[in-house]
């Protein structure tokens, strides 16, 4: 572990109970200068708020209208001293703003993240939409159990993300999560914890849908966010996340599409009859997913959705 990694684990877990106190105006004026900072170093000021409300029981509006800075004794997880040091650890190092603070807002849930763990995307969110359309929307009937209630897959799970979208979609529903990482295992599964979803979502250490052979032929669905950034790609994106997040989350190969080949390829043998296949990818790789989906053989009524962006991002496919 890294010195930094330390420090930040050291930093990042509240003793319950605890908390540091400071005066509205020794707080104010740390956020003065943290804007200030941020402008500096074009990184968005609203992420001064956003660390500062995680901090802290402060609301939007109470930063907005400055109406802390009056107030006698602020509450904080960490001292001034230490958040000062998460601060520069985004300006300098441009470590993520959700490492810093170990969380992320996605869809209802505040999740908790670690580097271990690719940070949710918002666009990600949408995946448990289409999941919840294609069962509700759904002309075509699984054998003996309805979509909702049997057994789904999360392959990639990560922060587990997807399946607590899943599992809080399908209440009825078993959520298999898979992760060849054990450090985003664990963070998955405190996040499921925390949600009370433990005993719904069942964890498995391993590669894509090799853990859950006992499962094969019956899941109603497979849903991915896989790594899909090609290679070379990768290298290029913005420090912030080249130089922070997981590549083993971000790196698809070559082209980006090793991880949606085998996703591809190997499905048939777990899903059930028009069980729904359904996964993230990058903008432009909707023509090849799909010519790779009819090649296959094994599916039917392929259909591409866009983000709110408008830009192609998940293929859905119903097994045959
Ligand atoms: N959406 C992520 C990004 O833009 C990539 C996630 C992935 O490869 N699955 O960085």
């Amino acid at each position: 572990m890294s010195e930094f990694e330390q420090k930040f684990n050291d930093s990042s877990s509240p003793q319950p109970g605890r908390g540091i106190v400071v005066s509205g105006l020794e707080l104010w004026q740390w956020w003065q200068e943290a804007r200030q900072q941020a402008i500096a170093a074009h990184v968005p000021i609203s992420e001064v708020d956003w660390l500062l409300q995680e901090m802290t029981t402060l609301q939007p509006l109470d930063l907005r209208l400055e109406t802390f800075k009056a107030q006698q004794q602020i509450t904080l997880k960490h001292s001034l001293d230490v958040l000062t040091d998460l601060w520069q650890q985004r300006l300098v190092r441009r470590v993520p703003v959700q490492y810093l603070a170990g969380s992320t807002s996605w869809r209802n849930f505040s999740l908790k993240v670690s580097p271990a763990v690719l940070i949710p995307r918002p666009e990600t969110e949408l995946l448990i939409d289409l999941a919840v359309a294609a069962v509700q929307n759904s002309k075509f009937k699984i054998q003996n159990s309805k979509f909702s209630t049997g057994d789904w897959a999360d392959l990639g799970t990560g922060s587990g993300a997807i399946a607590l979208g899943l599992a809080t979609a399908f209440p009825e529903a078993t959520i298999h999560a898979v992760d060849c990482s054990a450090e985003a295992l664990a963070i998955a599964r405190a996040n499921a914890e925390a949600y009370g979803l433990g005993d719904r979502i069942h964890f498995y250490q391993g590669s894509w849908l090799e853990p859950l052979s006992h499962l094969k032929g019956q899941l109603s669905g497979l849903v991915a966010n896989p790594p899909y950034i090609p290679s070379a790609m990768v290298l290029e994106l913005q420090p912030e996340v080249m130089q922070h997040e997981p590549h083993l989350a971000l790196d698809g190969g070559a082209d980006g599409l090793n991880c949606i080949r085998h996703l591809i390829n190997s499905a048939p043998d777990y899903l059930q009859t028009n069980g729904i296949w359904l996964i993230e990818m990058m903008a432009g790789q909707a023509p090849t997913v799909v010519e790779l989906l009819e090649q296959e053989g094994s599916y039917h009524s392929i259909e591409v959705h866009a983000d709110l962006a408008g830009i192609e991002r998940f293929v859905l496919a119903y097994r045959l």
